[in-house]
């Protein structure tokens, strides 16, 4: 789905020109996705617009998996992208989350950009800087030293290699947590608005990824001190299950209420097709409560009650 013409398209020679604001640094990033319909730069606008509540997407740039580089924010504005570290930068965000996957016309429109963008400033050297030296995620997930041929300072050398690569002594390995999962829609957002809801928060359980959802999902790791621009990753999914052992309150019947509607909807994803979401715990629900619990050898205060324990349980089978 490319609906958003390239600035400059892969070949193309390219003239970038330096906006008025002072940059000395640009940000490489990955968009954490490999899908098909999300190779363009407007996906992004909508996560982040639409996701985040941002007024513009975050990025600059974004380089599709053919190579052509698409405009996001105006240059001149600062991005969004790098938390605490956007001043004076440039952020261009590459199309792709598994390693082997970004591909030759990528690495070779981002070499070829870069070293325009270089050469929009005769007067200096510009640093060339991966996410994840700034923040505790994979981010951009490839070898971008190795690519762009930078020094240990972030300087390119001049020895760049566009080959997807797998192996390179003395480039330090990606962080631990590359499942950042980009929330869009469906199963995934359902999950996270249930355990939201368990844990307090007042949202709608719709399967839609709108602002309330990310609201509540960054007061959760403000909250905890966890990255918020992440989205839902591994350390905040294991926050997340932990908060429910801790904090979560017992439902059993005949409550009613959204947390109840929450829990039928963990009960429905984790195998009990059947059950209607209907915010009310009746013997249905109790039924399947003692199924999963019965399921996962789960022993719980009272049998047929969701307690924390159960709760916990629901989110960590789902997750898993
Ligand atoms: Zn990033």
């Amino acid at each position: 789905m490319k609906v958003t013409t390239p600035t400059w398209s892969h070949g193309a020679t390219i003239d970038f020109k330096a906006p008025n604001r002072k940059v000395d640094t640009v940000f490489v990033h990955c968009s954490a996705s490999d899908k098909a319909n999300h190779d363009d730069v407007s996906v992004m606008r909508n996560w982040h617009v639409n996701g985040n509540g941002w007024n513009d997407v975050g990025y600059h740039y974004f380089i599709t998996k053919a190579g052509d580089i698409q405009t996001g924010r105006p240059v001149e504005k600062t991005p969004a992208a790098q938390k605490g570290y956007n001043t004076g930068t440039i952020a261009i965000c590459l199309h792709g989350l598994k390693e082997e996957l970004f591909t030759q016309k990528q690495f070779e429109s981002l070499i070829a950009f870069c070293k325009s963008i270089g050469a929009a400033y005769p007067d200096k050297k510009i640093r060339f800087r991966g996410h994840r030296e700034v923040a505790n995620k994979a981010c951009p997930v490839f070898k971008y030293k190795v690519v762009l041929g930078l020094d240990s300072s972030g300087y390119m050398t001049g020895s760049t290699s566009t080959a997807p690569i797998t192996a390179s002594p003395g480039e330090p390995p990606p962080r631990a947590d590359k499942t950042t999962q980009i929330l869009d829609k469906g199963k995934p957002v359902l999950i996270l608005q249930s355990v939201l809801v368990l844990l307090g928060a007042d949202l709608k359980i719709d399967g839609l990824m709108g602002q309330n959802t990310s609201g509540a999902l960054r007061d959760f790791q403000k909250k905890r001190s966890l990255h918020t621009e992440n989205g839902l990753d591994d350390k905040t999914r294991a926050a997340l299950i932990k908060a429910l052992g801790e904090e979560a309150t017992t439902l059993k019947k005949p409550d009613k209420g959204n947390k109840v509607k929450a829990l039928q909807q963990l009960l429905k994803l984790a195998g009990s097709n059947k059950l209607v979401v209907d915010g009310d715990f009746g013997n249905k629900t109790q039924t399947a409560v003692e199924e999963f619990q019965t399921r996962k050898q789960i022993n719980a205060t009272s049998k047929g009650a969701a307690d924390a324990k159960t709760q916990q349980a629901l989110a960590r089978e789902l997750w898993k």
